[in-house]
């Protein structure tokens, strides 16, 4: 046992070795002494008392943990519950820090009460929250747990900040006569806004009475003497509404979304000066793309092309729009993506000056199925389907130039898939880097520089990492000698190691 940890000390109510459904898989369960709630349907009373309890060290947890592991399968783990475990803050944090470093799985079963000051020492490394909702307003809360509900309602919204990336299962207790009833569902709903996009599972667990005898014992008033046991199948019944209700939720958020970005586009039309417009026009002919056209043709058409000045963040073009134009990138950066259902976003590829979009939707006259936003401040040229179809399309080389290119967005979206399926982040970051190496490096004396034009949340997009783990596999890479950043430009120092994560 080290100094640090000789200091930090836990109080432990008690230890379950085969739990089933605090968590995903076999789980081995830490029950922790003492809550600050009153929770009417309370069956574990004997742990909310702040005094009793074995005192403990994270190692001694470690310890616990390792013997039981055989038990744990691959899906299982360990789950903290209580009491309320995020009130021995220091102890928890050294104790998931340690069993992380031993690759634990971790749950935490929690009410949202604890010392926020541990928050984000722990939370990066838990898995699954159970989150158990007791009631759905600041009266509710003080009638049923004696707490009022603002502690909860923060602790959701501010969970993200405090680093934890993992899933959530909601829970509610339902006692009949308090919330077995469709409007109590819709609140529920409406409570778990803030956290409704990580969450895994919703249940309904039914009120029983298990607990009753644990009163008598403790010599303690049981407040819900006179109420029957939950009906399970009502139970299901609710919950099956509930989750309706939360994934229709989450739906129409996503709709929201998208259509808060649609309002944000603007209508496609050039809005560059008249200076810019004859710069950029007069660029166009040497555009790699046209090479192969006539001239003449470029002449006649180049008063027919949109010229588009897009700030960062604006949106060129919606996932499902029609095909109307080929973008060529003048200058910038696009990024092409989609906000999945968990309303993250997703990037699948960033274009750059010279690269272009849109012309195999213009040839299969198939809608788009991602949205294009402008990464930096970026200029594209629009070159509108009609002046394409006449002019473009039956052009050997231009066709041959889109296809060669849509065979290596298919070659780079299988790249992508295989990098988001592993969860090694050395082998994503690695992955990532030489993709940006090979569409956007520059060999300069004999090595590959990348300028980091996005900021680090897009790369993570893209990579498939939090942006947490991304800079710390960045800065790994550094200590490692891979990489060197300086001044936004990343300079490639051992590709032989990168490419190995990738063999
Ligand atoms: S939060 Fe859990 S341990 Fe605390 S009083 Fe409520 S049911 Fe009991």
């Amino acid at each position: 046992m080290n100094k640090q940890e000789q200091q930090i000390t836990g109080q432990l109510h008690s230890i379950e070795s085969m739990g089933l459904v605090d968590g995903p898989g076999i789980r081995t369960i830490f029950f922790l002494q003492g809550c600050p709630l009153r929770c009417l349907y309370c069956h574990n009373p004997d742990t909310q008392n702040f005094d009793g309890g074995r005192i403990v060290t994270p190692s001694e947890i470690l310890k616990s943990a390792n013997r039981y592991k055989p038990y744990q399968g691959e899906d299982g783990g360990i789950t903290f519950s209580g009491g309320e475990p995020l009130l021995q803050g220091e102890f928890l944090a050294e104790s998931v820090r340690l069993l992380k470093e031993n690759d634990f799985n971790i749950c935490i079963d929690t009410s949202g009460y604890g010392q926020k000051k541990y928050y984000s020492q722990i939370f990066p490394y838990v898995d699954t929250i159970l989150l158990d909702i007791k009631a759905f307003s600041e009266q509710a809360y003080l009638d049923m747990c004696s707490v009022q509900q603002k502690p909860l309602i923060d602790f959701m919204n501010e969970l993200e900040n405090y680093g934890f990336h993992g899933q959530i299962w909601v829970r509610h207790v339902m006692v009949p006569g308090y919330t077995d009833n469709t409007k109590s569902m819709q609140q529920l709903i409406q409570t778990i806004e803030p956290i409704q996009h990580l969450v895994e599972r919703l249940e309904i667990l039914p009120y029983h009475t298990m607990g009753k005898e644990k009163y008598k014992e403790l010599n303690m008033p049981y407040l819900l003497e006179n109420v029957d046991p939950m009906d399970k199948e009502k139970a299901k019944e609710f919950e099956v509404y509930a989750n309706v209700l939360l994934a229709e939720q989450m739906s129409k958020d996503r709709i929201d979304l998208i259509e808060k970005q649609e309002v944000e586009s603007s209508a496609l039309e050039s809005n560059v000066t008249l200076e810019e417009y004859n710069k950029i026009i007069g660029c166009f002919s040497n555009l790699p793309l046209l090479q192969h056209i006539d001239p003449d043709i470029l002449n006649d058409i180049q008063h027919n092309l949109i010229i588009k000045k897009l700030e960062k963040e604006e949106i060129l073009f919606h996932s499902g729009d029609d095909p109307n134009y080929m973008y060529i990138i003048y200058s910038g950066a696009i990024k092409i993506f989609n906000v999945l259902p968990n309303m993250k976003e997703q990037i699948f590829y960033i274009y750059r000056k010279d690269s272009f979009v849109g012309g195999h939707n213009l040839l299969s006259d198939s809608k788009y199925w991602y949205t294009g936003e402008a990464l930096l401040d970026s200029i594209v040229i629009a070159i509108p389907s009609k002046i394409f179809n006449t002019y473009f399309s039956n052009k050997k080389p231009v066709l041959k130039e889109i296809l060669s290119q849509s065979f290596a967005r298919i070659r780079w979206a299988e790249d992508l898939i295989n990098r988001l399926a592993t969860i090694n982040s050395s082998v994503k970051t690695a992955g990532l880097i030489l993709r940006l190496a090979e569409n956007f490096g520059i060999n300069k004396n004999g090595q590959i520089q990348i300028l980091m034009e996005f900021d680090r949340t897009e790369m993570s997009n893209f990579s498939g990492l939090t942006r947490d783990s991304l800079t710390r596999k960045l800065g790994e890479f550094e200590e490692l000698g891979y990489i060197h950043i300086e001044n936004e430009m990343l300079t490639i120092l051992n590709l032989d190691a990168l490419e190995s994560y990738l063999d």
